[in-house]
Formats: C-alpha cells, structure tokens, sequence
C-alpha cells in the first residue's frame, strides 16, 4: 500500500492505530484530534505523525463514518483493542 494520494482529513489514522510516541492505544481517538479531524496539536505533532502520508489505505477504509473507517481499518489489519496494541505495523514504526 505505497501509492500516494491526497488526504482528505478522514480521521481514521488519528484513531485506529496504536501510537506508542502518544501512549494511544488502538481505535482510541489520539487526545489531539479535534472535532474536524484535524490536529490541535500539529506543530508538535511527532515524527510518526510527520512522516506519515496517505496511501492507497486511505481508499481501502473509506467509508461514510469515522466510526465505520477505524471499523475497516482494524479489520483490514486484523487488529482487536485492547489484545493487538503495539502490535508492530510497517507503516506506524
Ligand atoms: S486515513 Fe488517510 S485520508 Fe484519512 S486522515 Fe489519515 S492519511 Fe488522511
Ligand atoms: S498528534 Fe495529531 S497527527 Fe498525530 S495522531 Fe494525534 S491528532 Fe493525529
């Protein structure tokens, strides 16, 4: 999943993966994402969040709901809260 594509602030990354450098646990929202979706956080936001760019993953979980993104999200990866966190994952380390 390397194509690149443009972000359309859907939120999903924000919430569905586990983010060690936040302490944020998997399809938790990270405490810095606001009600937009956006980061309140941004100009300290951390390297994982830095580097990371929208993919062809973005168009895998789309969805009309937040909720129904981190939903395909977790499944596209077979992650389960509270049993996968800091399960490795090639684009969030
Ligand atoms: S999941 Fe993809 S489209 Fe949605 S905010 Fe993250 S990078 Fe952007
Ligand atoms: S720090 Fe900002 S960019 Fe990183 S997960 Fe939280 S809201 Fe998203």
């Amino acid at each position: 999943m390397s194509t690149k594509r443009e972000c359309t602030r859907c939120g999903a990354c924000c919430v569905a993966p586990d983010i060690a450098a936040l302490g944020k646990a998997l399809g938790v929202p990270c405490i810095h994402l606001d009600e937009q979706n956006l980061c309140r956080n941004y100009e300290q936001r951390p390297e994982v969040c830095r580097s990371y760019e929208a993919d062809a993953m973005c168009d895998l979980i789309d969805a009309p709901t937040l909720d129904a993104r981190v939903a395909k999200y977790l499944a596209l990866f077979s992650l389960v809260p509270g049993r996968d966190d800091h399960r490795r994952l090639p684009i969030l380390r």
